[in-house]
């Protein structure tokens, strides 16, 4: 099937046609992502910097780009003058170093938190207790050109839809239990980016708002 087709069927499917659709495009030439352009896709995810800006010098000026992965903070002066939202902000270091460089830029980089909900010993995302200490701090307060929109999460490689749906739930709890706090108004908490191609249902019917979807809409990546 086609990348057009791909696309139709994956809407089709969605249990929340609300959704927001992130088209992960990693290791995929161009051409495809002209292609998903053209069948309508605007937001697309990458999780190298190298190749999200060559991609990026190559789409058109519309295209919305995620950076998914893990991002290294030597690295965010690239993107800063153009990303359109960051997912995996897994440290408190790395989100000043956003702040610092949106600050360069002139903008405010929306953010979302990346939550470690898998049971594997991933080595990325933010704990609780680190959280909870982020929010405590007063720098916190300060960061101007940040916002943090949502948190994201990745659940557990595994085939155990219920150790999915868990670690959703977990992450959803903990949007709602934050939400309910009082926040520094760097804070607009809307988003929950959770869901892939193998458990995006299941996502959406714990509350995600936001799917990053890659091998369903271009293939398997080698
Ligand atoms: C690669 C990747 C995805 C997409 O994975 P698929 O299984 O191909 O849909 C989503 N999120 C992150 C963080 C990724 O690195």
């Amino acid at each position: 099937m086609s990348i057009k087709e791909n696309l139709i069927e994956i809407k089709n499917t969605f249990v929340n046609p609300n959704c927001k659709l992130v088209a992960v495009s990693k290791t995929k030439p161009v051409d495809a992502l002209k292609e998903a352009y053209a069948a309508g896709i605007r937001d697309f995810g990458e999780n190298k910097v190298q190749e999200l800006v060559d991609k990026q010098t190559q789409m058109p000026q519309d295209t919305q780009w995620h950076m998914i992965g893990h991002l290294q903070r030597n690295k965010v002066k690239y993107i800063a003058p153009f990303i359109y939202l960051i997912h995996g902000v897994d440290s408190f270091k790395l989100l000043k170093e956003i702040n610092k460089e949106a600050k360069k830029a002139d903008r405010i980089i929306p953010c979302l938190l990346q939550m470690h909900i898998a049971k594997e010993e991933s080595k990325f995302g933010f704990d609780q207790v680190e959280l909870e200490e982020m929010l405590q701090s007063k720098e916190i307060k300060e960061l101007e050109h940040v916002k943090i929109v949502g948190l994201m999460g990745m659940a557990t490689f595994t085939d155990n839809e219920d150790v999915i749906r868990r670690e959703f739930k977990g992450l959803k709890a903990l949007f709602e239990e934050l939400k309910s706090n009082e926040l520094p108004q760097n804070f607009n908490l809307k988003e929950i980016s959770m869901g892939m191609s193998g458990d995006y249902l299941i996502a959406q019917e714990e509350g995600s708002t936001m799917v990053r979807i890659g091998s369903a809409i271009f293939g398997s990546r080698n």
